[in-house]
Formats: structure tokens, sequence, C-alpha cells
């Protein structure tokens, strides 16, 4: 039985719980694709399974659902020229025959996991997902970059192309800007032409915020934005908000709103419950919708605003797969700015 490099964590605990080690190396099935993983992303999800925060998850499993590589083996019933294909993977493994599958929104599968959950994990090198999971990576995106195409990148077209669908000269609001959400967000948006109003509590991030391309920065401490908000539109208000941290930015998001505003709900940054005027919605008409994940879709879109450049993936350190608890550690103390990659060993 063939073996292969991975890092893994016996227990829930801190950072240092994962540790690199050698697996049995999975074999792909009829209709699978074995992977050479290039590059995994590092996302907050994974800091929080790792902690044991993600309910019904176990530990000794290979975390990491931000994945790119190279097709190294073919299933017998997948064209065996996709064999050498460079591919990011889609990040569910979904049924493919529910109402939402077949409907083209893998996203909304009731019997869809995200990989890392249960097997099929990016920390190691390999993977092996159903072909259909095997996304083309087009030329001129190189494999670290193209990690980050479904989630952050992918995420990001969802919420404000697919969900908010952002139209050139609209204004949008996003808090949370300095994230790793937030820097994508604001370039989806600007891929568009609309208007972009990013809010972040820290002076430190309002540089990387106006390189991320944001028309105006608001830097909020204390988290009272709308007012601001309110005095640079003329008293307009903002046609969306991309809500990416919610607690204690939620009543200020609404108070932001134009009429017929679209507020969406990607954060959930305290875990707390949070209070709506109902008055307010019903006399501004806001729409209120979550979002989170990506179609087939907004992954070809993803990765086409990368190819053009209009995309620029925001990627704060790059370490060898064995150093992915130096990886989480960063994340947890938020000392990097941008996503963690993790790539060669
Ligand atoms: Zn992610
Ligand atoms: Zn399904």
């Amino acid at each position: 039985m063939a073996s292969m490099k991975a890092v893994t964590f016996a227990e829930f605990g801190a950072p240092s719980v994962l540790k690199p080690t050698m697996i049995e190396r999975p074999a792909p099935g009829p209709d699978d694709v074995l992977v050479r993983i290039h590059a995994a992303g590092v996302c907050y999800h994974d800091v929080l399974s790792r902690g044991g925060k993600i309910p019904g998850s176990k530990p000794g499993r290979v975390l990491g659902h931000e994945i790119a590589g190279e097709i190294a083996e073919t299933g017998a019933d997948v064209p065996a020229d996709r064999k050498g294909e460079r591919v990011v993977i889609y990040q569910r493994l979904y049924c493919g025959q529910c109402r939402y599958c077949l409907s083209g929104r893998q996203d909304l599968c009731r019997n869809s996991r995200v990989l890392g959950e249960s097997g099929g994990g990016g920390y190691a090198e390999f993977t092996c997902v159903p072909a259909r999971n095997a996304v083309r990576i087009p030329d001129g995106v190189d494999m670290t970059a193209a990690a980050l195409a479904v989630c952050p990148v992918g995420t990001s077209v969802r919420a404000a192309l697919g969900v908010a669908q952002v139209e050139p000269g609209q204004t949008v609001l996003i808090t949370g800007a300095g994230g790793g959400l937030g820097l994508h967000q604001i370039q989806v948006v600007k891929s568009v032409n609309a208007h972009a109003i990013a809010v972040t509590s820290s002076e430190d991030k309002a540089e990387i915020v106006k390189q991320a391309g944001a028309d105006e920065v608001i830097v909020s401490p204390d988290l009272k934005f709308s007012g601001e908000v309110w005095r640079r539109t003329g008293k307009q208000g903002v046609d969306v908000v991309l809500e990416n941290v919610v607690t204690d930015t939620f009543g200020e998001s609404l108070r932001s709103t134009a009429q017929n505003a679209i507020v969406v709900v990607l954060g959930n940054i305290g875990g707390k419950r949070v209070e709506i005027d109902p008055g307010l919605v019903i006399v501004r008409r806001i729409r209120i919708s979550g979002s989170g994940n990506a179609t087939y879709k907004d992954v070809e879109i993803a990765l086409h605003l990368l190819a053009t450049g209009a995309v620029k993936p925001f990627i704060g350190a790059v370490l060898p797969f064995p150093r992915a608890s130096e990886g989480h550690a960063m994340m947890e103390q938020r000392a990097v700015v941008g996503r963690v990659v993790l790539q060669g060993w």
C-alpha cells in the first residue's frame, strides 16, 4: 500500500496538535481523480475545526479545503487525457441527485460535506476527489493563486455578484474589509465598476484596504460607522452591504442602507444573536440574505477574475506543509494579513 506525507492531528487543541506524518495514499475509484497537491490555503474554518469548534467533526483527519494541484491519476471511467491537468478542487462533496444539485446549486446540497471534514483534505501530498470536483485552472493563473479561487475568491463572487447582484454604479459597504474575505470582496465589487466603501476597526488595516481598491475607507474603532456612511453618500445610504462581521456591526449596517438595499450576511465572528429594528427594515424595504460557499459558475468567474488580474489574491505568508501549525497560530493571533498558503514539503 502506497503512503504519502500529510499533516494531521490526533486530538483537538492548540495549533501544536498539527503534526506532519505518513498516512495511506488514497486510490481513485472509477469516477475519481488523484490530485498531487501543489498548494493549500489555510482557512479560518480549519482553525475552528482543529480546535473542535465545528459540530460533528472528529480529530485524526487531514484538514484543508482550498486546494490546487495537478491530476496524477485518473479513475477507470474518467477521460485518461485529464492526467497532468492543473486543477482547483470544488470544496464540497455533494450528492448530485437532490433538487439543488440538479438545478446547478451544488452549494445548497443538504447532503454535502466540506473537504477536510471527512477525508480528502488539502494538508497532504495527494487528495482523491470525484473528477467533477476538479476544475481546470486557466493558463496564466499560477497554482498558489488558484488555491484561493473557490474560497475566499469564489465565496466573494457568490456574495457580491450572485446574492447581491452588484451592478456598475452601485455603492457597496464592506464591513471587516481588512479580513480575508473583505480584501477579495473589494476587488470583486470593483471588477464591475461599483463604488466600494470599506469599514475597518483598525488604523493598521486602512492601507491594505486601500491597496485592495476601496474607493473610500472608514476607520471606525468603535464600530459606529453609519453616520459617516450617511454623510459620505449624501444621505442616500448604500445599495449593498457585505457584512463579514455582524456581531456589534449589524445595527449600524442596517442604518447605513439606501431604500431597497440588500444586506448580505457572511460573518458570524462573535457567534452572538443580533437585534433588528423591524420598522427600519420595513420602511427601507431592506432585504437580508445569507451567503456562503460558491457555485461552479462562481468558481469559473473567480478563475477568470484571477486570470485577467482584476482580482489579485492576498497571500500574507507561504509556508511549507510541515509548518502548518505556525500558519494556524498566525491566523489565531491575527498576525497575518491575507491568506496563509501551505506549499512544498
Ligand atoms: Zn476556506
Ligand atoms: Zn445534492
